[in-house]
């Protein structure tokens, strides 16, 4: 056993209200430069969707992620090494500017000289790269408010798993958002891919970073990372991601997208787990979720504390795993999943899976809402379809994504059970295999957690200092050479 800490994030996607602060305040901070106009380390997409860049989900366009070859072992998608060298100047799997957008902004000059007249002036929408007129036709959210009708829904990959119980008219079908950014991956694509070396993984926390001063812009890491949170910017020719924030993370202060979350749906804490056990996991043959949980250890068994501290982890961050809401989220409570555990990259954002209004389920089929058996029945009968969720968190394991829903309902009815001041029935703990304490537990971290409840990050130690600037000092994304073609 080899512990290490890992950074790790849990979005609950009930309370997602699809607003996008996380998106432009992640903007105004990572990408409001020239030559990743078109770029957002966090967008917010609405499901069922196409997605930005669109259809990033179809591994068989992309290829991106891994496969378990004939004998088992883990290979990249996107092919072994003299494949990708063969197709190192021709890379036919990237998305083109298209499937991502043309960014657009406004020409505002328009507005501030125009001269009096009888017609208001009209700042028209041009190209920011090109500065030409332009036709909106398609953005990161396009999705948005049409999530779920005929036009996009019908293209999301997602829905092969659902197609006939879905009807595409906006009465009858559902919607919900999801906010994505690079998932730090224990067992990264795009570090794997990278012919150069550039991308790495911190082995402190696990975010994973690109040395622009390594990078020589091949591109391999767009292709094979699945989740297609890797761009190119267009001037420099390098790769750019999501930093996880490390600067502000370092400081113990939570990344941008969380601190401005208008849903407060984010929590980021530690997670301890056994370096060893990384590549078994990634290419186990079973139950994929329980394979990536299997990774991780319990940071309050004395005997991981002990190796832990074997294994240079300070006390502050052992302290840090043992309070961690990711902790509690993913792998206590278990309602938390990861995004598309299919492509063996073993993602460490998590997502909390929407639970559609339940009562009101239970009341259309005719049932009572304090029975735990209605209650659950109309779980398998919500607006959102498990299968749906299934395919997006669960490998498609539906029962896996019923249980936590019903975990979920129980924690409401017993919750109300309490505050309505009827005695609260142990029945809905013991039918989802849980306790009173822990439902209340589950609901004071979801509900009414302050945010030292849902933020516990250890700051980085200074003796760390070396490897944490990897191989570069500084922010990697200062070195770029704007206006450098
Ligand atoms: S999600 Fe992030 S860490 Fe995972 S493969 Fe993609 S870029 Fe790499
Ligand atoms: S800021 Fe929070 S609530 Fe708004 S879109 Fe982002 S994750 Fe959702």
């Amino acid at each position: 056993m080899r512990v290490m800490a890992q950074v790790g994030m849990v979005l609950n996607l009930d309370k997602c209200i699809g607003c996008a602060t996380c998106s432009v305040t992640c903007k105004q901070t990572w990408t409001n430069r020239d030559g990743v106009e078109y770029v957002w380390f966090n967008n917010v997409e609405t499901k069922p969707g196409i997605g930005y860049p669109k259809r990033w989900e179809d591994q068989s366009a992309w290829r991106g992620g891994w496969r378990v070859d004939a004998n088992g072992r883990l290979r990249l998608a996107s092919g072994g090494k003299l494949k990708r060298l063969s197709r190192i100047f021709a890379n036919p799997d990237l998305p083109t500017l298209d499937d991502y957008y043309d960014p657009a902004t406004y020409d505002f000059d328009t507005l501030l000289t125009a001269p009096a007249g009888d017609r208001m002036p009209v700042a028209r929408p041009i190209s920011a790269i090109t500065g030409q007129p332009m036709r909106l036709t398609w953005g990161p959210n396009w999705d948005d408010d049409l999530g779920g009708s005929g036009r996009y829904a019908a293209d999301d990959p997602d829905m092969a798993a659902v197609r006939d119980q879905v009807r595409m008219s906006f009465e009858q079908t559902f919607m919900f958002h999801l906010p994505r950014l690079c998932e730090h991956c224990l067992n990264p694509a795009c570090v794997a891919s990278c012919p150069s070396g550039a991308m790495y993984k911190r082995a402190s926390d696990g975010i994973v970073l690109v040395d622009q001063n390594k990078c020589r812009g091949w591109r391999m890491c767009v292709s094979a990372c699945p989740y297609k949170k890797v761009y190119i910017n267009r001037l420099s020719g390098k790769a750019e991601k999501c930093t996880f924030c490390f600067p502000r993370i370092e400081q113990g202060v939570p990344t941008v997208c969380a601190e401005t979350c208008v849903g407060r749906l984010r929590y980021i804490g530690l997670l301890l787990y056994d370096a060893d056990a990384v590549g078994e996991a990634a290419a186990s043959p079973g139950d994929l979720v329980e394979a990536q949980r299997s990774v991780f250890l319990d940071p309050n068994d004395p005997a991981v504390v002990a190796q832990a501290r074997r294994d240079g982890i300070g006390e502050d961050w052992i302290a840090a795993a043992q309070a961690s809401p990711v902790w509690a989220l993913a792998m206590r409570h278990k309602v938390a999943l990861p995004l598309h555990p299919e492509y063996r990259t073993l993602p460490m954002i998590w997502y909390i899976p929407p639970l559609s209004p339940v009562l009101d389920a239970t009341s259309a089929m005719g049932g009572d809402s304090a029975d735990a058996d209605d209650v659950f029945h109309a779980v398998a009968n919500l607006r959102i379809p498990l299968e749906y969720l299934a395919a997006l968190f669960a490998d498609g394991d539906a029962d896996l994504v019923a249980g936590v829903l019903m975990k979920l309902s129980a924690m409401r009815s017993h919750m109300r059970c309490l505050t309505t001041g009827r005695v609260a029935s142990d029945d809905w703990a013991t039918r989802v295999g849980s306790t009173a304490e822990e439902l209340e537990s589950l609901y004071r971290l979801l509900a009414v957690a302050k945010m030292s409840e849902r933020y516990v990050i250890p700051p980085a130690h200074r003796e760390d200092a070396a490897e944490l600037a990897g191989w570069t000092t500084g922010c990697p994304l200062d070195q770029v050479a704007v206006g450098r073609p």
